[in-house]
């Protein structure tokens, strides 16, 4: 029978693929799938049944138009995968045996809200081919790139897409513009870099720009693909912000955290709170390199952001679908507040802003209405200028002792009846919880802001392994896994001589790669709470970009990996060789990668 896919008239050949033998098989597995996503995405009842309608899903999924693009194998879809270095690798490709050329005549189209995602495919399609690609609101042509927003019922998930490349053109589907972006993506990198050796071409412009025919359907695992920065420790440039949305993007990453307050400093201009920058935003000096427990005389800053760049930010991510999340350390790791505003701890200070790394004792006082008053004012403006569904408190080593021999603290847990300092630490976060769920916001905090029970609502970041997700999925609360044992970035990522200074640890790439998010223990029906994972870089022992790109890469390449792709496609000798291809683009955009050298080759992680 002739099926239609998007309206689209398909002569039907019976191959079916996906592991399972036949159509029934096949049914089944996608029936699977898409309640498991359902289940993922947190989708209500009435709309999990949508997706599982067979006139919704026949078309989409069952009645795939082998024919239209030759015998599809799956041997050489693994070659074409291989061949082109897609990263991360996509749920589905099936490969045809015709080719597609992006020729002179070539547009993009994008009618209504899919103009944007067209103009922007058109953009980087003509910086990588080197020549201008036209967009187009009109009807498409032969030999077009077209791009359609569907239904959201007729997707996978909300980010994922559908490209479809034959002899006479692209089609890419989506449900959002998320996922139209996501296949631009996908294309581009089926021609770039080209399939010659880099050497033969003179400058970074693809000479050939012939794709293979061939069906991806694609969609992410987690909907939280997530990597940390770090400039309180070492301050980043507000450019290189931009360049890593831009390399996360390349890498359907799509949340980054920015940690813009401890105790070696302070980065968010706050408008109430002058000081906060004037005096948290620099310090005497910095651990010197080598020695860490000595200092190096060299005063440090005033480094900040302002809320222009900030708001600036947010929009340059939100164009290449990527939130920025805004970390705010309370009550521990705030040594740069209180530094400007000693009245806010328990001790009265005076303090300066810290200048080693590590954990500092004086932390806000809990106990003093006004230091609570504080902690929402900053809040208020960090709202203001990011709009992200969560906003992460830190939260984590908060030592208690200035707790333990503070009057108001003391007052605070007899008045509230509560038992212990770590119950206090709960109740100044459900204040700060409260405010933001009254904005409409939903608080996140490291694993220790489960210690005198989680504030109802609240969103857990697990870092001591994940113990700490696992409990709070048992209890209903969304979790990020981001493990010291795999997501430590800050880690040394092998053991040469030559590997620069870090905190210590060892994380290579194939120990990354290996990180399930999902613990066996965690009970089934709570999996849909690991909402994702996060490689966090800390920047105690990265001074520069170039450090942070050094430690951020490959292994941010290998999450983006563990956070997208089914987990039954992982396969890390199959990784490694895509990667090979890959690095050629990190190549050219001019990333300080470390180089896998044989250990990583052979997948070593001791
Ligand atoms: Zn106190």
């Amino acid at each position: 029978m002739p099926a239609t896919l998007f309206g689209r008239e398909m002569p039907q050949r019976g191959a079916i693929e996906c592991g399972a033998s036949n159509e029934r098989g096949y049914l089944t597995a996608i029936i699977q799938l898409r309640l498991r996503r359902a289940e993922e995405l947190r989708l209500s009842t009435a709309v999990a049944q949508l997706l599982m309608k067979p006139k919704d899903f026949l078309p989409v999924f069952i009645l795939i138009p082998v024919m239209a693009l030759g015998a599809g194998s799956s041997s050489v879809a693994e070659e074409e995968v291989l061949r082109a270095g897609l990263i991360p690798r996509p749920a589905q490709v099936r490969v045809g045996d015709g080719t597609f050329e992006i020729g002179s005549k070539t547009r993009v189209i994008g009618r209504g809200a899919a103009a944007g995602e067209a103009a922007k495919l058109a953009e980087s399609l003509s910086i990588v081919l080197g020549r201008p690609i036209r967009v187009s609101s009109g009807p498409a042509n032969e030999g077009d790139i077209e791009l359609v927003l569907v239904q959201a019922n007729s997707s996978a998930s909300v980010e994922g897409y559908q490209l479809i490349v034959d002899r006479t053109g692209a089609k890419i589907r989506a449900a959002t513009s998320a996922g139209l972006f996501y296949a631009g993506i996908t294309l581009r990198q089926l021609v770039w870099p080209g399939t010659r050796d880099p050497a033969e071409e003179s400058e970074a412009h693809v000479k050939e720009a012939f794709i293979r025919t061939m069906e991806i359907t694609d969609f992410p695992r987690f909907s939280w693909r997530g990597l940390l920065v770090d400039p309180a420790r070492h301050f980043l440039p507000f450019e290189f912000l931009k360049k890593m949305v831009d390399l996360m993007a390349l890498h359907k990453l799509n949340t980054l955290q920015i940690h813009l307050t401890d105790d070696q400093g302070w980065r968010f201009e706050v408008k109430k709170y002058p000081r906060l920058t004037e005096v948290g935003s620099r310090r005497a000096e910095s651990p010197r390199r080598g020695a860490p427990n000595t200092g190096d005389g060299i005063p440090y800053g005033p480094f900040f952001y302002t809320q222009t760049q900030m708001r600036e930010l947010v929009d340059y991510a939100r164009s290449r679908h990527v939130t920025i999340v805004p970390e705010i350390e309370m009550p521990g790791h705030f040594l740069a507040a209180l530094a400007a505003y000693p009245e806010f701890s328990c001790t009265g200070g005076p303090f300066n802003v810290r200048t080693r790394w590590g954990v500092h004792s004086d932390i806000l006082c809990a106990g003093n209405d006004a230091a609570v008053e504080f902690a929402r004012n900053v809040l208020a403006e960090v709202i203001e200028v990011f709009p992200s569904e969560f906003i992460h408190i830190g939260g984590d080593e908060a030592p208690r002792e200035r707790w333990k021999a503070c009057a108001r603290c003391q007052a605070r847990i007899r008045k509230e009846g509560l038992k212990n300092e770590a119950q206090l630490q709960t109740w100044f976060n459900s204040q700060i919880e409260q405010f933001l769920t009254s904005h409409g916001r939903r608080l996140i905090g490291w694993d220790e802001i489960l210690e005198g029970g989680l504030t109802p609502g609240a969103a857990v970041m697990s870092w001591r392994g994940t113990k700490g997700g696992i409990a709070a999925a048992e209890a209903s609360h969304d979790v990020v896994m981001s493990p010291t044992s795999h997501c430590y970035f800050d880690y040394a990522q092998g053991k040469g001589p030559l590997e620069p200074e870090s905190i210590g640890g060892f994380i290579p790439l194939a120990k990354v790669y290996g990180f399930e998010p999902v613990p066996s223990e965690l009970p089934a029906d709570r999996h849909r709470h690991v909402l994702g994972v996060q490689g966090n870089l800390w920047g105690e022992f990265m001074w520069t970009p170039q450090d942070v790109e050094y430690f951020a890469f490959p292994r941010a390449v290998a999450l983006a990996e563990v956070a997208w792709s089914p987990a039954q496609s992982r396969n890390y000798s199959d990784f490694i060789g895509r990667l090979e291809r890959h690095l050629k683009r990190l190549d050219r955009l001019n990333v300080n990668y470390r180089k896998p050298d044989q250990n990583d080759r052979s997948g070593q992680i001791q």
